[in-house]
């Protein structure tokens, strides 16, 4: 479709309003309002897909507010919307009816003086501050396109609104536009679909590791009183996982009997039925988990990815015109599985790297690697490259992890290997025949009856995300070719799809063209926005692209 757009011309594009870009927005503006005139405010924008800021913000979340303390000092005095101060900390080993309480924590693994927070609530109260600012947020806004001009980034193209399932206008038709300028700023989450564009357009993972990836859930309860004590928080290892695969649980006090319970696994699993949201009703069937949350009351739900591949597997971090920060450039601390506090680090040095490109007038590569060599000298990398050889050492499995882990503990970070060569998440994924004739079927049964009161199908959690899309669109998850999910996925993989995603949006239906045969069928209305697909799929034939602005889940608490 030929259809000339509006073009739209801005200083400073930020593409996501989570903690990364809502960092950088209101560092920015301070060290602009700072340099009393010598500097002129730019325009600025911080557009973001979800219908408000926070909306498509989730995590478990515990922040460690070093960076909020850098960002903004008086951040207590501004009514933050802390959950609880972290309190008692655990660690405990399941195995399937027992539990085993680590004796003591490593310093390294401690929640001392962190917060348990809402993710999506502390998104939307930073909003506010920044908007304090004179930084404009243009929520339900869909970036669907990077534009990269004779090797320069000069924009994004955004979503087209009032596209029929054919991608023909409706009535109500209305084409995106052309947003152009000086840098764009890439805070679009994990595994975004423009930070995907430009490994491709821009090559900016050459030389680094492939990134690795959990995928997280989430649901959020109202429990019977005294069930946890006052700001604890428990993390776990082991069951239901077996010992090859990683990942854990967790579970926080949110204060007046609210509770988090969550689950992430590895999406380097060598198990194709490998089932996030499953593993998570499992584990609440623990005794531990149970005498928890039984008898409460399940409300909200959520699904993510983390990136964990640690500091060899970020990009670089500029390009002409572009820099990329938080999740979307893998700032995550693989060992503590956080990164609000990194991603809001990178959010502030690449604000410090665009004052310096405002004081210049020069957005090219030159000046915007300063990024980088501001990155190489701050504590953020500093706790990143302690922590550069963990997720590596979980490639031989639980227990191999735990020594790698304890001595790259006692070793600086390096370990017995550094910069370990690894492979893309969905190489690890073997054919369903092979992984049952290792593991017997017991190791692909989903032996969970729901009884939608204490564990829920996919569908009834899906419900408790506000997960909503205009329903006429094109499908935002584009399939390369169904005659491969139809055929030879299913005889090889048994497809993975209908497992690994966590809102069931893709289901094996009855083929009535072909008697006795399955068919992909897909329902993107479900989608929780967590890429897990993108990234699992064992083809690579899945894209997922971005739809229609406010399209996706409402979060709240989360
Ligand atoms: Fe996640 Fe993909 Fe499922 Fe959407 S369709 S919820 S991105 S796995």
């Amino acid at each position: 479709m030929d259809i000339e757009k509006e073009v739209l011309e801005v200083d400073i594009l930020v593409v996501g309003a989570g903690p990364a870009g809502l960092s950088f927005g209101y560092h920015l503006a301070n060290l602009i309002k700072k340099s009393e005139g010598r500097v002129s405010m730019p325009e600025i924008i911080i557009a973001d897909k979800g219908s408000y800021p926070g909306a498509h913000s989730l995590s478990g979340a515990v922040l460690n507010p070093r960076a909020l303390l850098e960002l903004m000092p008086d951040y207590l005095e501004k009514d933050i919307p802390f959950e609880k101060k972290v309190h008692t900390d655990s660690m405990l080993y399941l195995t399937e009816q027992s539990k085993f309480k680590l004796p003591f924590l490593p310093e390294s693994l401690r929640n001392d003086g962190n917060y348990i927070i809402s993710l999506n609530k502390f998104s939307s109260w930073m909003a506010e501050q920044v908007e304090a600012m004179e930084v404009n947020i243009f929520p339900e806004t869909g970036a669907y396109e990077l534009i990269v001009e004779n090797g320069q980034v000069t924009g994004v193209q955004t979503v087209d609104l009032g596209l029929d399932k054919e991608g023909n206008p409706r009535s109500n038709f209305e084409p995106g536009s052309f947003i152009k300028a000086k840098v764009i700023v890439l805070a679009e989450g994990v595994h975004g679909s423009l930070t995907k564009q430009a490994y491709s357009k821009l090559n900016i993972g050459a030389g680094k590791l492939p990134q690795s990836y959990l995928t997280g859930v989430k649901e959020v309860w109202e429990i019977p009183e005294g069930r946890l004590d006052d700001g604890e928080i428990i993390h776990t290892f082991g069951w239901p996982l077996p010992l090859e695969e990683y990942g854990g649980g967790f579970v926080y006090d949110m204060g007046g009997n609210m509770a988090a319970v969550g689950f992430a696994v590895g999406l380097n699993s060598p198990n194709p039925t490998n089932d996030p949201h499953f593993l998570m009703q499992k584990f609440k069937t623990h005794p531990e988990i149970r005498r928890i949350f039984e008898g409460g009351q399940m409300l909200h739900y959520g699904a993510k990815t983390i990136p964990e591949g640690g500091y060899y597997a970020m990009p670089k971090l500029h390009h002409d015109g572009l820099l990329l920060i938080g999740d979307s450039a893998g700032f995550l601390n693989s060992q503590k599985l956080k990164g609000i506090h990194l991603a809001m680090k990178s959010g502030m040095l690449a604000a410090e790297t665009v004052f310096e490109a405002l004081e210049k007038d020069d957005y090219s590569a030159a000046t915007l690697k300063g990024m980088e060599n501001r990155f190489e000298n701050s504590w953020a990398k500093e706790e990143l490259y302690k922590v550069r050889n963990f997720h590596a050492g979980f490639e031989d499995g639980l227990i191999m992890g735990l020594a790698h882990s304890g001595l790259q503990m006692i070793t600086g970070g390096s370990g017995i290997f550094n910069r370990r060569k690894s492979h893309p998440d969905y190489k690890h994924m073997m054919q369903i025949d092979d992984y049952v004739a290792r593991k017997g079927n017991e190791a692909v049964e989903k032996n969970i009856k729901y009884d939608n009161k204490y564990t829920f199908d996919k569908l009834t959690d899906v419900f408790r995300s506000g997960t909503k899309h205009e329903e006429e669109q094109p499908s935002h998850l584009v399939i390369a070719d169904f005659e491969i999910c139809n055929t030879k996925c299913t005889e090889e993989y048994g497809n993975p799809c209908q497992y690994f995603c966590p809102a069931q949006v893709y289901e094996m239906v009855d083929n009535e063209e072909k008697p006795g045969h399955k068919k992909l069928m897909l329902t993107p209305s479900n989608c929780v926005h967590c890429k897990t697909c993108d990234i699992a799929d064992p083809y690579q034939i899945i894209t997922w692209v971005t739809p229609e602005g406010g399209g996706g889940p409402n979060y709240t608490n989360m």
